[in-house]
C-alpha cells in the first residue's frame, strides 16, 4: 500500500521535472532494473558514450553486470574505476577527487557519465558532472543515503563537510536484487539517515519561528505515509527482505527529491546531521579512517537529538530567559576557547567554524530580543514541535529492530566526546537548529551529558 503510493507520488515528480536540465525525469525501482538502463539511454541519450564510473566494490556489485547490458543493447560502453586515496578503503568525495573526474570527462564532451554506486561515488559523479553543465545517471547499488534524487552533493571541501549545490540524477535506477547484496551496514546506513526525518523537520520549522527562514510543508508531508511504513518494516529491512529493501530504496529517493523540491537540505538534515558531520571532519584532520557511514552515524546521532528535543518542550514560557542569555553571551568572547573546544580539529578547519558560528550566534542585546520573541510565541511554537516530533522510543525501537547501532559507543566515541560532539556540533554550519535554541539558553552542556547517559544506559 505504502510502496504504491510512494511510486504515485515519485511518477509525478518525475513528469515535474520532464524536460529541465539538471532535475531527475525517471525513476526505476523493483526487480531487474539494471536490464532497464540500456533502452532509457538509447532514448534519453542516442549516439552517447556511456562511462560508468564506480569503485573497485560497486564494480563488482553492478557496473561489470551493466556493462554487459549495456553492450547487448547496441551501446558503447566502457568502465572507469575510482580509487581510494592511500591507506583509505573507500573512495572520498572531496575537492581533489571531484576535480579529477572532471579533468577526466571535460575533453570528451560526447562522453556521458553514469555513476554505478552509493554516497560517494554518486555525489562525486554530481559535482563533476554539474560543474560540466552535464547531465548524469545514478545506478544505485545500495540504499545508503538519500543523494541520489537531491540537488546537493556532501563534500569534504577545504576540511569541513558541506553540501554544495549540485544537480539531481537525470535518472535512478534502484535494482532490488542488487541492493539486497549490498552489505548489511550499507541499507542499514540509508535506514538511519532517513530516521531523521521528524527531527531535521523540526529544526527546519524552529529556525522559520527564530529566524524567518522560510518554510515548506510539502516535503515533510509528501515522506509521512512512507515514513510511518518505514518504521514499520524495520525488521523486514535489517534482514534485507525484498519487500523492505525497496520501501528504503523508493523511501530514500523520494527523500533526495524532498530536499530538491525545498531547495535546501533542510528537510532531511538538522542539528542530528551536524552530529556525522563532525566526527567525520575529527577523522579527516587526523587522517584517520570515518568512524562510520554517514547514515550510521545520524542513525544515533538521531536518538540522542530526539532526546533533546523531548526536553526542549518541556520548557515553559517562563524556563526562557532572554535577559539571562543575553548576559551570559554579551559578546564575541563566546569565541574565545574556539580551538579548545574543537580539540580534534585543526586550526585550518577550526577558522572555517569560526566563520560559520560567527555567521549566525547573536549576542547581547540581539540575543535578549531574539529570545523575547521566542518566548512570546512559545506556546506555538511548542506546539508546532510536538506537532512535529516523533517519540525517541520510537526511534529506540526501529534502530534495534533493524539491528542498527545505537550509541555513540558503537563507533567508539567514548562518554566526554560524545557529550562534548553533542555540546559544539552546533558551530560547524550556519544553519540555526534547536542546537542553537538550546544553547542560548544555557542548557546543552546539562542536556547533552544527560542524553548521552542515557543512549549508553
Ligand atoms: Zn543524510
Amino acid at each position: 500500500m505504502a510502496l504504491s503510493s510512494i511510486l504515485q507520488d515519485l511518477s509525478q515528480l518525475t513528469a515535474e521535472g520532464r524536460g529541465q536540465a539538471k532535475k531527475t525525469q525517471h525513476i526505476g525501482v523493483g526487480a531487474d532494473q539494471l536490464a532497464q538502463v540500456g533502452p532509457w539511454l538509447a532514448e534519453a541519450q542516442p549516439g552517447k558514450s556511456h562511462l560508468l564510473v564506480c569503485d573497485a566494490h560497486t564494480k563488482v556489485a553492478a557496473a561489470d553486470a551493466l556493462l554487459g547490458h549495456l553492450r547487448s543493447a547496441g551501446l558503447t560502453a566502457s568502465v572507469h574505476v575510482l580509487q581510494p586515496r592511500p591507506g583509505e578503503d573507500h573512495v572520498m568525495c572531496a575537492d581533489e577527487e571531484i576535480a579529477a573526474l572532471r579533468e577526466h570527462l571535460a575533453p570528451t564532451p560526447h562522453v556521458n557519465a553514469i555513476a554505478v554506486g552509493a554516497g560517494s561515488v554518486n555525489d562525486i559523479v554530481k559535482m563533476a558532472t554539474a560543474k560540466l553543465d552535464r547531465p548524469y545517471q545514478c545506478v544505485a547499488t545500495a540504499a545508503s543515503m538519500n543523494g541520489y534524487t537531491s540537488a546537493i552533493a556532501a563534500v569534504l571541501s577545504r576540511g569541513v563537510k558541506r553540501t554544495l549545490p549540485a544537480q539531481q540524477a537525470q535518472a535512478v535506477f534502484a535494482d532490488v536484487d542488487v541492493l539486497r547484496k549490498a552489505p548489511a551496514y550499507l541499507n542499514l546506513a540509508g535506514f538511519g539517515d532517513l530516521l531523521s526525518k521528524p527531527y531535521s523537520n523540526a529544526d527546519w520549522r524552529l529556525s522559520a519561528f527564530v529566524r524567518g527562514v522560510p518554510y515548506e510543508e510539502r516535503p515533510a508531508k509528501l515522506l509521512d505515509t512512507a515514513f510511518d511504513a518505514l518504521l514499520d518494516a524495520a525488521s523486514s529491512v535489517g534482514k534485507a527482505e525484498a519487500d523492505g529493501i525497496e520501501l528504503l530504496a523508493a523511501t530514500i529517493i523520494l527523500s533526495g527529491f524532498t530536499m530538491a523540491i525545498a531547495g535546501t537540505s533542510a528537510p532531511a538534515s538538522g542539528g542530528e546531521h551536524l552530529v556525522s558531520h563532525y566526527w567525520d571532519m575529527e577523522q579527516h584532520c587526523h587522517d584517520l579512517p570515518l568512524r562510520g557511514l554517514h547514515g550510521t552515524q545520524v542513525g544515533i546521532a538521531t536518538l540522542m537529538s530526539a532526546m533533546l528535543f523531548e526536553r526542549l518542550v518541556t520548557l515553559e514560557q517562563d524556563d526562557i530567559d532572554p535577559e539571562a542569555a543575553a548576559t551570559r553571551i554579551r559578546d564575541a568572547s563566546y569565541l574565545d576557547g574556539l580551538a579548545q573546544r574543537h580539540r580534534g580539529l585543526t586550526p585550518a578547519v577550526v577558522d572555517e567554524v569560526r566563520a560559520q558560528i560567527e555567521a549566525k550566534q547573536k549576542t547581547g542585546p540581539a540575543l535578549r530580543d531574539e529570545l523575547a520573541a521566542v518566548k512570546a510565541q512559545w506556546p506555538e511554537i511548542r506546539a508546532t514541535l510536538k506537532d512535529t516530533l516523533m517519540p525517541s522510543a520510537r526511534m529506540r525501537d526501529a534502530l534495534a529492530a533493524a539491528q542498527a547501532p545505537s550509541k555513540p559507543s558503537a563507533l567508539d566515541v567514548g562518554r566526554e566526546h560524545a557529550v562534548r560532539t553533542l555540546t559544539v556540533c552546533r558551530e560547524i554550519r550556519s544553519r540555526y537548529v534547536a542546537m542553537d535554541l538550546i544553547a542560548d539558553l544555557g542548557k546543552l552542556p546539562t542536556w547533552a551529558a544527560e542524553v548521552v547517559d542515557a543512549v549508553e544506559a
